[in-house]
């Protein structure tokens, strides 16, 4: 060993959410512990989450609100470290929070104060730091896992690898993690965008582009998916949260189905306006904003006045406002996306400690794994109880 070398029980690649938290949760448990992480700020990603107050987890959070091959692993995280647990630190640091919607908390002032605390945290733990450090590969050696960086090479017993997804690539993202996986022979399921804006091909756009701004209460369902929220139009497609969500479960090929009049009858409501001398834009229009309405309209030439449409018409065009289909032509991909849909396949994990099952001493957790959640706070939810998990074991 040179001078700069170091042992320690724990090396945590990566300093975002889960790695704090697992580097912390060890450090208490009274082992030895080195965080690196190569970007130069601390917590970036924690700081532009939420637009910049961090919805830091979801009240409601449970396995059915995250996609995964196995959709069961997250079951036992998901159960030692609950949002309870979490918002419980949060108010032993008095930080002030509140419930925004949908059992999603955010802070009252600033993210950063998660990223102190955090940072506190890993201080009482006496987690030691390499920051920033680029990692240049990791090795075992006997039972040691050795951890080479420009600063020399850390020693420890156990690697803890939580260096995220692809998402926002200028704030640090690598592909690092998947990297160590296949190296030593766990799988990766291929990674993706997710909760990512949808684009529109040429034609819809020259239709609906007019649109940005707009948003619209809907129900979007796309393979499996289905969530009642707004949809927002873009200049470049769509978004909003019900797009963000599906966006998690489209396969690139099937069309996203939306229902414009959730929670409404169309046909009874169509039927019971059939006698109107309004054109159809002008009657849809008291339900859904007007320049969509009328655009939508346009798009099907549909804007006669609704009594001259006869029944089977009205019939036809409630089902298109319960289904209307729209083929998107791509996502906008990893710098608009928050979370990478695959990862660390988790069939070569164990659920409660995070462990890889055939190589001791290696551990994945956060974002790298193939746990996504939905959008709502539920992704750093995942982070805080996979890092907790790990933590308690390594
Ligand atoms: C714009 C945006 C808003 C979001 N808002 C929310 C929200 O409000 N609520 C929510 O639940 N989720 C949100 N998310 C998702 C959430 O931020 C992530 O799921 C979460 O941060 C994942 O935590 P992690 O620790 O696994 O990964 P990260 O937080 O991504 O941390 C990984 C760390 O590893 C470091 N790293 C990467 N490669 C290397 C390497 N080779 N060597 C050393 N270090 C490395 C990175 O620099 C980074 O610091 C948002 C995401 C984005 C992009």
């Amino acid at each position: 060993m040179n001078s700069r070398d170091v042992r320690c029980d724990v090396v945590v690649i990566g300093a975002g959410a889960a790695g704090m938290m697992c580097a912390a949760t060890a450090g208490r448990r009274g082992r030895r512990v080195l965080l690196i992480e190569h970007y130069p700020i601390l917590g970036e990603k924690i700081r532009i989450s939420g637009g910049g107050r961090c919805n830091f987890t979801n009240i409601n959070a449970g396995p059915g609100n995250y996609l995964s091959r196995n959709p069961d692993f997250c079951r036992s995280a998901l159960a030692r470290f609950t949002p309870r647990d979490f918002v419980a630190l949060v108010e032993r640091y008095r930080i002030p929070y509140h419930e925004k919607k949908l059992g999603q908390l955010f802070c009252d002032d600033t993210a950063r104060d998660l990223i102190a605390m955090l940072k506190t945290e890993c201080d009482r733990g006496r987690v030691e730091w390499r920051m920033p450090c680029p990692v240049d590969g990791v090795v075992r050696e006997g039972d040691a896992w050795m951890v080479a960086t420009p600063q020399g090479v850390v020693r420890a017993d156990s690697l803890v690898i939580a260096t995220g997804g692809l998402t926002v690539p200028k704030i640090g993202a690598t592909p690092f993690g998947y990297r160590v996986a296949e190296q030593f022979g766990l799988a990766v399921v291929a990674p993706t965008p997710a909760l990512v804006p949808l684009a529109l091909p040429p034609d819809a756009l020259s239709r609906f582009g007019d649109l940005a701004g707009i948003s619209v209460d809907v129900e979007v369902a796309c393979g499996g998916g289905r969530f009642r929220e707004n949809l927002l139009f873009t200049h470049r497609g769509l978004s909003g949260p019900a797009i963000l969500q599906v966006s998690s479960y489209w396969n690139g090929k099937e069309p996203i189905v939306i229902d414009l009049l959730p929670g409404i009858d169309a046909e009874d409501w169509l039927a019971g306006e059939g006698a109107s001398p309004a054109r159809l834009d002008t009657v849809l229009a008291r339900r859904l904003p007007q320049r969509f309405a009328q655009l939508w309209c346009e798009a099907r030439a549909s804007s006669l006045p609704i009594k001259q449409l006869s029944g089977k018409q009205l019939r036809e065009i409630a089902a298109e406002l319960r289904a209307w289909k729209l083929l998107p032509s791509g996502t906008l991909g990893y710098n608009k996306a928050e979370v990478t849909l695959g990862g660390v396949d988790t069939r070569g994990l164990s659920g409660k400690t995070m462990g890889a099952a055939n190589v001791p001493g290696l551990h994945f957790i956060g974002e790298v794994v193939d746990v996504t959640g939905w959008l709502g706070g539920y992704n750093f939810q995942w982070a805080w109880a996979s890092g907790h998990a790990a933590g308690m074991s390594a």
